[in-house]
């Protein structure tokens, strides 16, 4: 199986040297793997309160360590994917920047809310300050965006916005669901099944099953990632996951290689 969201500790907050993801995937029977680390918000002209990204300088070589650990005749593909956060009226130098890169797929993913990173563990007080169903609206809204931009392949983590436990009511869940998956397939792009909300409090993968349904009805392809922050993270969930997806109806899932997308089956 696959897993196409790994970070590096060029981001500040993971460990580990890419070597050692690379041989934890191989212990885990991975068959691909790609590293998908935070893409500099400094080329993109925004700071965040906390780091959350390698610097600018750093892709380069980010980009080489992939290549010469591919080089090394490992027994499994190892893609140049980026994790990009998705910033409305950036979308010009986005495009620009994931051009100017050879990477195998870019993952949009949304963090913030204005200059709230409410996925960051030292800001979740904003939950409890603010009205979730509106952060919702907010959320969605971004993503909805993000998708109708063109900017990326992937949608990372679709309902991160739940990570802390804090849920919208069944209803608006429902309605959300149905506008979001409308924009998503009229987009083209795939959306990524992301194992960490099982280590988090939302205690469930992002997306939730009855998004997972609604994307299936839709024939909306989909990806799998760890999100791992540390080389034992790598792999973990991806099994349990592809149950899921075969359960919900899924006979495949999507590969990348120079930004196009082909399958393999699960
Ligand atoms: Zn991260
Ligand atoms: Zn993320």
């Amino acid at each position: 199986m696959i897993d196409y969201h790994l970070h590096t500790k060029r981001c500040h907050h993971a460990a580990g040297e890419m070597v050692e993801y690379v041989e934890e995937a191989r212990r885990k029977g991975l068959v691909e793997i790609g590293f998908a680390d935070h893409f500099p918000l400094d080329l993109l002209g925004y700071e965040p309160k906390n780091p959350v990204t390698m610097e600018g300088e750093e892709l380069e070589e980010y980009l080489a360590e992939i290549d010469s650990l591919n080089s090394r005749g490992e027994a499994l593909p190892i893609r140049r994917g980026i994790e990009v956060d998705y910033l409305p009226g950036r979308e010009g130098e986005t495009r620009r920047l994931l051009q100017a890169y050879p990477f195998d797929y870019a993952l949009g993913s949304i963090h913030f809310l204005g200059d709230w990173d409410f996925t960051h563990p030292a800001q979740v007080k904003g939950f409890a300050e603010g009205c979730v169903p509106s952060i919702y609206d907010e959320y969605f809204a971004l993503v909805r965006r993000l998708a109708a931009s063109r900017l990326f392949d992937i949608i990372g983590h679709i309902d991160v916005v739940k990570k802390f436990g804090y849920d919208s009511h069944e209803e608006h869940m429902e309605a959300i669901i149905r506008e979001t998956v409308i924009a998503v397939k009229e987009s083209g792009i795939c959306l990524e099944v992301n194992t960490a909300g099982w280590r988090v409090p939302a205690a469930e993968q992002y997306p939730s099953r009855a998004f997972l349904q609604a994307c299936f009805r839709e024939d909306i392809p989909l990806t799998l990632g760890s999100d791992a922050h540390c080389p034992s993270q790598v792999g973990e969930g991806i099994f349990k996951a592809v149950e899921l997806l075969k359960d919900v109806g899924y006979r495949r899932v999507a590969r990348f290689h120079r930004r196009r997308r082909y399958y393999q089956n699960l």
